[in-house]
């Protein structure tokens, strides 16, 4: 095969890059007097190997067999979120099915899957975020949370809709082809709910006019999007991306729908069978009963809640739900201190009743799950400064001391 020339002629060049003998590194021989040189060999390796990484990544990433199942999609999701077993059953077969379809052959025969677009009811605080994040760091797909309240429609002040795709592009670096089968989580999609039942009456910036614009992006279309976000103006260059195959998961807390959905409720069960029916209605959790009707009562337009067909809800966390966040997840707050400890060489434990009281003051405070964090990072500040320093190999964080800095804590902050 090809070799290294010995011959010393000057007319033997590259058949590639025209350069001479002498110009290049090494040239290679082929049959019928064919030469290539190293530099031109380095180069087509260099673009074989671009090339077929492409073709790895737009062909090969979502071959259903590699796909996790719903089931191992919501095993993962119990390692790192507590309880909202509902919501967890929901979103692992809505993403399954999304990249089902991805996976699918086009024009194999009529049955097109649609789009399983996701909103997420709960109160704030009970894990939505947490969930969509979780389910992105499985799949390895490019993924953004974006605030609804920023987004305005164009021309006013705010966020164009569209930046929404120039940040999923960042987190791909740029890679198009990446970003459009990414997943962006939507977050207080309530509040950009109609305000008033009549749309009609005065122009509505900040609710049904981002709700058009979000439209064009759920249901799937080749969107301009400004490469560095922010507004858009006139000399810019833009990226097309497609929607089509980027998965949106709303979630929002839609404050005070639950007596949306219990009026909803007292209506049906009024008249035949209206006592058993009401029997069967867990008054606790209302959210549960939710139904694409309520979103619509509450403010979102119908063509949205189209878009949006797999609705969930979550919980509100109790208790004990709080208590096992604390402590169980993959990186529960507890076992991150544990760990910070330990790298100094000090066992850290903490006193059960410790973990109550961490608890029952976010409960008090009405802080749900965000607050267990700043409540126990209040706890541990001082210990963290002084014990990196001292001679400790174990320490006990006492009840008696949580509860003086949480105290101290309360002073500052009044
Ligand atoms: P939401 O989006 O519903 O307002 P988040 O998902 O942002 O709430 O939750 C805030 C924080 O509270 C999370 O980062 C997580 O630490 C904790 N958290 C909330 N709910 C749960 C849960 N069900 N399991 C584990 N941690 C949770």
């Amino acid at each position: 095969m090809a070799k290294k020339t010995t011959n010393t002629t000057n007319s033997q060049h590259c058949h590639f890059c025209g350069r001479s003998e002498s110009e290049v590194p090494f040239l290679f021989y082929g049959e019928d007097g064919a030469s290539i040189c190293s530099d031109c060999v380095q180069r087509a390796n260099q673009i074989l190997v671009e090339t077929m990484e492409t073709k790895r990544k737009a062909t090969s990433e979502f071959h259903l067999d590699e796909l996790p199942k719903p089931k191992e999609i919501k095993a993962f999701l119990d390692e790192y979120v507590i309880g909202q077993d509902d919501a967890k059953r929901y979103l692992s077969v809505a993403v399954y099915n999304h990249y089902k379809r991805l996976s699918q052959k086009k024009a194999e025969d009529d049955v097109e899957i649609e789009k399983s677009n996701i909103i997420m009811v709960g109160r704030t605080g009970t894990g939505k975020t947490l969930l969509a994040k979780t389910i992105a760091k499985r799949l390895k797909v490019p993924f953004t949370i974006v605030d609804a309240t920023v987004l305005t429609e164009a021309g006013y002040v705010g966020e164009d809709i569209e930046s929404i795709l120039s940040r999923l592009l960042q987190v791909a670096d740029g890679n198009v082809e990446e970003a459009e089968r990414g997943i962006v989580f939507i977050d207080e999609i309530d509040k950009i709910a109609r305000k008033g039942d009549n749309p009609s009456i005065t122009r509505d910036v900040s609710g049904e006019g981002v709700q058009q614009g979000l439209l064009k992006l759920l249901e799937g279309s080749i969107v301009n999007v400004p490469p560095q976000g922010g507004r858009k103006h006139p000399e810019q260059k833009y990226i097309a991306v497609n929607t089509q195959n980027i998965l949106f998961i709303c979630g929002g807390a839609f404050d005070g729908i639950e007596k949306r959905i219990a009026s909803r409720l007292n209506t049906r069960t009024v008249g035949y069978n209206a006592v058993q029916n009401l029997h069967k209605v867990n008054t606790d959790n209302l959210m549960q009963y939710i139904t694409p009707q309520d979103l619509k009562s509450f403010g979102l337009i119908p063509e949205i809640i189209g878009r949006l067909p797999v609705l969930t809800y979550l919980n509100p966390l109790d208790k004990e739900a709080l208590l096992r966040i604390l402590t169980q997840p993959k990186n529960a707050i507890v076992k991150q201190y544990i760990k910070l400890f330990a790298m100094d060489g000090v066992k850290l434990e903490f006193q059960e009743e410790v973990l109550e009281f961490i608890v029952d003051k976010a409960m008090e405070y009405k802080l749900g799950a965000r607050g267990l964090r700043s409540i126990t990072e209040a706890i541990m500040t001082d210990l963290m400064f002084d014990i990196p320093s001292a001679d400790v190999k174990e320490y006990t964080v006492t009840l008696e001391y949580a509860k003086a800095k949480v105290e101290k804590m309360n002073l500052v902050e009044a």
